[in-house]
């Protein structure tokens, strides 16, 4: 029976209804709005509005449905003790300047429907829904439950599947549509750290620990984000031992040999250094330029006052250009999920304040938390510095042999003609909030990703196209 439906055929039928109700859903501007949380609506009412919208469609095709406080809800139909989840999120990222056409007109130009949200994640929340609507339209036997779970802070603190998942079942296992083609089955463990700059000592101590120092270090400031590489470093410096123009001009000096770009200038007595880097994601530090860490190479070669000596002595030792944790003693790579990656996105330093580093390490589940985190705080320990985890999210993978994988793979050959190689990332998708979980689609495979962009889009061609599989995966993983 299964091989006698043309599931694109029958997505292709329905097109009509599923650009209007997409466009329609596009049109509600559902954005985290704090000035209208409310009982029901903790994320305020833009997002309560989508969430009815995406759970009135599947009520009209008869699903059940469940809302938990506005956090989330679910729509669910077929039968059986397993439930397939299809996890998606109904909120999206504020939409920014310089649209072509307006972002929650959800027009269609060229081809594409072009809205805030048409490719995260509210045009493959749709395609979702159509596809369990499919499936219930065609009648087949079923023999778990399906449910389509729709979250609303995704964009923000992810509470919405933290609550959700207090109070309902954990699918059997299930698929995220939102983010890549084929299928992303692994992704890194992630964490946030804060090493902070522990010593009473040094935090009394205003002036330059001896006559000898060459300046005093006031303060020093470098990116904004523990996930990003900071592009931009500054340090202001106090002259000591060292004139201004002695000062100034050996960091000329510096970036000539180094061929870093930056500047100085003299400002009220004091010296402000800039250096300039590369910004990229901070999962692959490698490819960009440190600013903050490579500013702190510079003042390596000054002698600062005893504090400010210590806090660069750190620096440069285990982070300048270690993006894989080597010096520190933590590097460690596998061939499935790659190597532990290391980014020190934020760089602050306040004479008689806080002195702290905040890192964002990713790494690989063939080595444990406790293994490279006991390591860290060692090293830390020496150099007078704490340890404070912000954020901690354990890698998550589903064996590649799992029939979650091998049948979504199956699915996407089949509807596509492409193979479909399984991909481990070094990010976080909506997939980990599953225990077995894993993200599948919208983007296909050489698509550009517009996702949190100006004139963000889907594919009229591609969100028909994901309809069916996603169809064809529904059923398969239920029936
Ligand atoms: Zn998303």
């Amino acid at each position: 029976m299964t091989t006698t439906i043309n599931w694109l055929e029958e997505a292709k039928k329905r097109q009509e209804e599923l650009l209007a109700t997409t466009q329609a859903f596009l049109r509600i501007k559902s954005v985290l709005d704090p000035e209208t949380i409310q009982d029901g609506a903790p994320f305020g009412k833009g997002i309560r509005e989508a969430l009815d919208f995406a759970v009135d469609v599947c009520k009209e095709s008869g699903m059940a449905i469940k809302d938990i406080d506005g956090y989330a809800a679910h729509a669910e139909f077929g039968a059986g003790e397993e439930i397939i989840g299809i996890l998606s999120h109904v909120d999206v990222v504020p939409e920014g300047d310089g649209w072509s056409t307006p972002p929650y007109a959800a027009e269609i130009v060229d081809g594409k429907i072009v809205a805030r949200g048409a490719i995260d994640d509210k045009g493959p929340t749709m395609a979702a829904i159509f596809a369990a609507k499919l499936v219930l339209e065609l009648g087949l036997p079923l023999s778990k439950r399906v449910r389509l779970i729709f979250g609303t802070d995704e964009e923000s603190s992810w509470q919405c599947v933290k609550r959700y998942f207090e109070s309902e079942e954990m699918p059997t296992m299930g698929f995220t549509p939102d983010a890549d083609f084929p299928l992303i089955y692994a992704e890194k463990g992630l964490t946030d750290l804060t090493l902070r700059q522990t010593s009473e000592a040094y935090r009394a101590q205003q002036v330059p620990a001896a006559s000898r120092a060459d300046a005093r270090l006031v303060s020093f400031a470098a990116g904004l984000r523990m996930n990003m590489v900071p592009d931009k470093g500054q340090a202001i410096l106090e002259p000591a031992g060292q004139t201004h123009e002695q000062l100034v001009e050996r960091f000329q000096q510096y970036l000539k040999d180094s061929g870093m770009n930056g500047h100085a200038e003299e400002k009220d007595g004091r010296v402000a250094l800039q250096m300039e880097g590369v910004s990229v994601h901070g999962m692959d530090p490698g490819k960009g330029v440190n600013a903050g860490t490579e500013l702190i190479h510079f003042l390596r070669t000054l002698q600062l006052d005893e504090r400010a000596d210590q806090y660069t002595s750190f620096a440069d030792r285990y982070l300048y250009r270690q993006h894989y944790g080597e010096t520190i003693g933590i590097a460690h790579e596998d061939a499935e999920m790659g190597a532990l990656t290391l980014n020190t996105g934020v760089l602050e330093y306040e004479a008689d304040e806080d002195a702290l580093f905040r890192v964002n390490i990713r790494y690989p589940h063939s080595v444990s938390y406790d293994q490279w985190s006991k390591i860290l705080e060692e090293r830390l320990q020496e150099a007078a510095f704490s340890l404070e985890v912000v954020e901690h999210l354990p890698p998550h993978r589903v064996d590649p042999k799992h029939p979650l994988v091998t049948t979504l793979q199956r699915v996407y050959t089949e509807q596509t003609g492409e193979e479909a190689g399984i991909i481990a990332i070094g990010g976080a998708t909506y997939g980990r909030s599953l225990d077995v979980g894993v993200a599948f689609g919208p983007l296909f495979p050489g698509r550009p990703d517009s996702a949190h962009q100006r004139d963000e889009y889907i594919l009229v061609e591609d969100l028909v196209k994901a309809t069916a599989i996603y169809a064809q995966a529904i059923y398969e993983l239920a029936k």
